[in-house]
Order: structure tokens, then sequence, then C-alpha cells
């Protein structure tokens, strides 16, 4: 009984400290807002078969007073169980829409903007008219804009990420499935939603290297999308191997640190100058 009672105040006080942290994570984050401590950092999205540049995919960076980074999976959940998700996504909606403009002003006019949106912002019953108006005053082409989202909307019910999905599509905005094949879903909603794109987690791409059994699941994944007229994409493309064999599979285009990592706007433009003399 004791040992039991022990146990309840171990339980206890590391929630409360989890609820500490949060708070001053929440409060950190909020101060943070509005300054150029957030920022996007954008990386490069190839096409397997030309190795031309097809898109960017913007990922959202927060830098810390003291000139640290707190990662974007230890702060987005703060932000979604807070409600300033929606802020933060609206924020990172026109930023990248700008972004997207400013690459085209800098020539390269059919490289496509992805952004990742999560469950909770979609929540939202204004998210689809919210897009329609940052679209229109950033005057970008809707279609050079993806949205990014999991498998983890399932929760918000099929009717609803249906709709919803029917009216982003509406804007002329392509849809991609985020780190497909982690999650839980069935597979008849990709036959039943507007999916432009299946993104295949990286933890796949990671045992292409190997022979170990994961290995085919990305080989899988391929032929399924395609034979939805799905495009696939590999993220977390590290080595020479992988690509091959992802090429050889017939995925469509790749992103990883073996091409490009995730940087600011004005080294982006910089490294696709340098990328587009290097193919040319
Ligand atoms: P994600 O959308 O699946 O993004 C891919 C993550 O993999 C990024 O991590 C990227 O930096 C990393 N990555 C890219 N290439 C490689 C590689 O070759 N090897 C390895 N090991 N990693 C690679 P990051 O930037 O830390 O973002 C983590 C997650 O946070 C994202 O996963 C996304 O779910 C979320 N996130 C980032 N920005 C936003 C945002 O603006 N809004 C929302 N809602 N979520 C975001
Ligand atoms: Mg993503
Ligand atoms: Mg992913
Ligand atoms: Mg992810």
């Amino acid at each position: 009984k004791a040992r039991g009672q022990g146990e309840h105040e171990f339980y206890t006080s590391a929630i409360g400290l989890e609820s500490r942290q949060h708070t001053r994570l929440l409060h950190e984050l909020q101060q943070s807002f509005g300054s150029d401590a957030l920022f996007l950092a954008f990386q490069p999205q190839l096409s397997l078969e030309s190795g031309r540049v097809t898109g960017v995919e913007a990922l959202l960076r927060w830098r810390r007073a003291d000139g640290s980074f707190v990662p974007p999976d230890q702060f987005i959940p703060v932000a979604e169980r807070s409600g300033i998700i929606t802020l933060l996504g609206n924020w990172v909606m026109r930023t990248a829409l700008g972004a997207l403009a400013q690459l085209d002003h800098a020539g390269f006019s059919d490289i496509r903007m992805a952004i990742n949106v999560s469950a909770a912002q979609l929540r939202d019953r204004s998210y689809a008219e919210q897009l329609g108006l940052a679209l229109q005053e950033s005057g970008v082409a809707p279609g050079l804009l993806e949205l990014e989202i999991t498998e983890s909307v399932a929760v918000m019910g099929m009717a609803r990420v249906s709709a919803l999905l029917a009216e982003v599509k509406a804007l002329g905005v392509e849809i991609a499935i985020d780190d497909f094949g982690t999650g839980f879903s069935s597979l008849s909603y990709l036959d039943q939603l507007p999916v432009d794109r299946l993104k295949i987690d990286r933890s796949f791409i990671a045992l292409l290297d190997s022979c170990r059994p994961g290995a085919r699941i990305a080989e899988m994944i391929v032929p399924l999308g395609h034979c939805l007229g799905i495009a696939v994409l590999a993220e977390g493309v590290e080595t020479e191997c992988q690509a091959e064999r992802l090429r050889a599979m017939g995925c469509n285009e790749a992103q990883g640190y073996l091409y490009a990592r995730p940087m600011p706007l004005d080294a982006l433009l910089q490294w696709l100058q340098t990328y587009r003399t290097r193919v040319a």
C-alpha cells in the first residue's frame, strides 16, 4: 500500500512537471510570435527522373533567445493543445505564400510550395475561407500550393474531412498525405479523397539501405499510389543508394539531406540558382 501511494505521488508530480514545462514553453512561444525568432525553413523536393526541383516544403523553426532551437515536434503539440496553432498556422500559410511569390519573382515560377497543416487547424470551420483569402491576397497560382496533412485527420471523421478537402480542391490547392504508412486509418480513404501526392514516411526510406523486411513497404507504396493516380514522394532520402532504389521503383520525387537541408529563404534562392546552373 505504501508503495502504491509512492507511485501515485510520482505520477502526479510527473504530470505537474509536464504541465509546468508546457506552460513555460507556451508563454515563450507567445512572446516569440511576431518576432524573427519564428521563421520558415524550406527544403527542396526533386524529380527522381529529371533531377529538377519540383517543390519546396516549408518547415517552422523557433530559435530561442539563447540561440538554441526548439524542434517543431516539441512545440507544435503545445501550440495545438493551447489553440494558438490557429494563429501560428495562419502565419505559416501567409508567410509561405509570400515566399512562393518571391520564388516566382526570382524566376522559379514552376516550383510548388508545401505547408504542413495539423488536424487541430482543420477543425476550424473557417479554414478553407481563410486559405482562399490568403491566396487572393498573395496573387500566386493556387495550383502551386500544397497542403500536407497526416492520416491523423481521420479523427475528424470521413464526412468532415471529405467536405473540407473538396473545398480546398475547389480553390485549386493540392493535397499530400504526409508520413504515409505510419497511420492507422483504412486505405479506402485514399480512393475517396482528392489526394495528389503520397509522402512515404522516412522510417521506411531509412530501411532501403538494408534488406530488412520493412524495406519492402516503400516498394509497395509506389505502385499503390500509381494505381490510384497519385504521385509518390520519398522523404528523408539521405544516401545515393536509397535514391537509386527509389528511382528503380518508379518513385516520382524525393526530399532529404542527400539533396539539401531545410534553409531560410535567401539561402534557398541561392541554392536554387546554383543548382539550376549545375543541372542545365
Ligand atoms: P514532416 O512534415 O514529416 O517534415 C519532415 C521532417 O524531416 C522535418 O523535420 C525535416 O527537417 C526532416 N528531414 C528532412 N530530410 C531529412 C533527412 O534526410 N533525414 C532526417 N533524419 N530528417 C530529415 P522538422 O523540421 O524537425 O519537422 C518535424 C515535424 O514538425 C514535421 O514533420 C511536421 O509534422 C511538423 N511541422 C514542421 N513545421 C510545421 C508547421 O508549420 N505546421 C505544422 N502543423 N507542423 C509542422
Ligand atoms: Mg511535412
Ligand atoms: Mg513527413
Ligand atoms: Mg511528421
